[in-house]
């Protein structure tokens, strides 16, 4: 029986990062929908969950995806309410690549140094990826802080993972360079998670900070989020802080996102989020 993958993408198009991953991960089919809302996901749902039984319905699976985790939460809320009984499938919860980014960035950091007690800023961490790296963060125990350009983002993506996660994290202003700066001074720990091709950070910000243990970076594309490192940075050391950059990142994140589709395919029970994916990123990291 044919291993058939759905994308539930929230934006305009499915996503073709998320489609190849697909294939990757195991599946012999992958159908993209875009623009699915929770209003209009109900018959996608139904086709799932109503064409296979028994221990076959575990060869579909659902993964939901776009650009916006507040849409990709409540599409995932509304895929699960529509399970009853046997009648359901496994769903994996990844917009813009945010659990499985962050968690492998996380997983990384946590195996590199204790992250329990540290101080932690989140620069730019309003996306997808940052909100769940600052939520994963604050879970391992470090007192996280996340910036944007502008304080109500910063406070409302606060909100949002407290009421999620049940942690809190300070929202804190950084709207240019030099208020970047000033936002780290004093942490451990540097997580930069802003748009792709953005600097955040000179390395003339971090590179002598006195308390900075280890920084990391998940824009691949110069300029980095962080001046003064290397994309393929693994744990190495500069100016004796442990870096991480976007491809040293990229490669558990894959290897990562890949095993999440094949686990979809082992029941039809499984709902793969932030705790779930973290979970296994410390298990490969
Ligand atoms: P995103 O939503 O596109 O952007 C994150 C934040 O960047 C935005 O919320 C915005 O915050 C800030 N930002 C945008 N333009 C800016 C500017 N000109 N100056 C300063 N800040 C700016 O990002 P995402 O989807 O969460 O992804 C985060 C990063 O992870 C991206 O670089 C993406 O390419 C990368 N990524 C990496 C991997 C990997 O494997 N390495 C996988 C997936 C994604 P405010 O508007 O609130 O300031």
């Amino acid at each position: 029986m044919k291993k058939l993958l759905f994308l539930f993408d929230t934006d305009p198009y499915a996503s073709v990062f998320d489609t190849v991953v697909g294939y990757d991960g195991g599946a012999d089919h992958v159908t993209g929908y875009a623009n699915v809302t929770p209003e209009n996901v109900g018959s996608l749902v139904d086709g799932t969950i109503f064409t296979r039984g028994g221990k076959e319905k575990q060869n579909t699976a659902i993964f939901v995806g776009g650009s916006d985790m507040a849409k990709g939460e409540a599409l995932l809320g509304a895929v699960k309410k529509k399970f009853f009984g046997p009648f359901r499938v496994s769903v994996m919860l990844d917009p813009n690549g945010s659990n499985t980014t962050a968690a492998a960035g996380v997983a990384l950091l946590a195996k590199a140094t204790k992250l329990k007690g540290k101080k932690a800023v989140v620069l730019a961490g309003t996306g997808p990826v940052g909100m769940r790296a600052a939520a994963l963060l604050a879970e391992e125990g470090a007192d996280v802080t996340l910036t944007s350009r502008s304080k109500a983002r910063a406070e409302n993506a606060a909100k949002a993972i407290e009421a999620r996660f049940g942690v809190k994290v300070t929202p804190v202003e950084g709207a240019d360079e030099p208020a970047r700066a000033k936002d780290v001074a004093g942490a451990q720990i540097v997580f930069a998670a802003g748009a792709i091709g953005i600097e955040l950070l000179k390395t003339s910000d971090w590179q002598n900070s006195p308390t900075i243990e280890a920084v990391a970076d998940v824009n691949a594309q110069p300029p980095l989020g962080l001046e003064g490192i290397e994309a393929t940075d693994k744990g190495k050391e500069r100016h004796g802080k442990l870096c991480f950059g976007a491809l040293g990142i990229g490669g558990l994140k894959l290897k990562l996102h890949r095993a999440c589709i094949g686990q979809l395919f082992e029941s039809s029970d499984q709902v793969l989020d932030a705790e779930e994916i973290y979970a296994l990123a410390k298990a490969m990291a």
